[in-house]
């Protein structure tokens, strides 16, 4: 079988057709992570890769990553939280519940400081407007008035396994 990226992010994958569908999944499921960093940097985004046996580590450095800036920031608001706990979470950055807990993905650690912070800070914002109302937006603008380019920057980034 032959798998092919091409500029344009198409993934091509081609097999004798006798192959059966359940074949031809199998092989693309086993090439995932290689296909997605494949697709990621033809997209021109910024690839950050970890190890599984990272997992672990990174997610002690997130809990105090995000434990230190959560003070912080909540601080400066004005705000008060519940819980911080990190998650092994497939697509979310974060999450913030109506009860006041605050979650994290671990792979938080691995993206540079204004990023992080931009993660934590929008979830602290949703203590105050559960939504993403202009209100909240101005509100995390308080702290980054340029949240815009690192939301930007956060989606051309991926974390991914190496
Ligand atoms: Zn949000």
């Amino acid at each position: 079988m032959r798998l092919v990226v091409y500029p344009d992010a198409r993934v091509v994958v081609t097999a004798p057709a006798s192959f059966g569908a359940r074949l031809i999944e199998q092989f693309i499921t086993k090439h995932s992570g290689w296909i997605r960093r494949k697709v990621a940097k033809t997209a021109g985004r910024k690839v950050i890769p970890i190890k599984k046996g990272e997992i672990l580590i990174l997610k002690k450095q997130a809990l105090t990553l995000a434990s230190a800036r959560c003070t912080h920031f909540a601080n400066h608001y004005g705000f008060t939280y519940n819980k911080i706990s990190v998650r092994a979470q497939k697509s979310r950055w974060g999450s913030c519940s109506r009860a006041g807990n605050l979650s994290f993905n671990y792979k938080i650690a691995t993206l540079p400081t204004h990023i992080a912070d931009y993660i934590i800070i929008h979830e602290l914002c949703h203590l105050a407007e559960m939504n993403h109302s202009s209100r909240f937006w101005a509100l995390v603008a308080k702290t980054i008035p340029d949240h815009k380019m690192v939301r930007k920057e956060l989606r051309n980034t991926l974390v991914t396994f190496s």
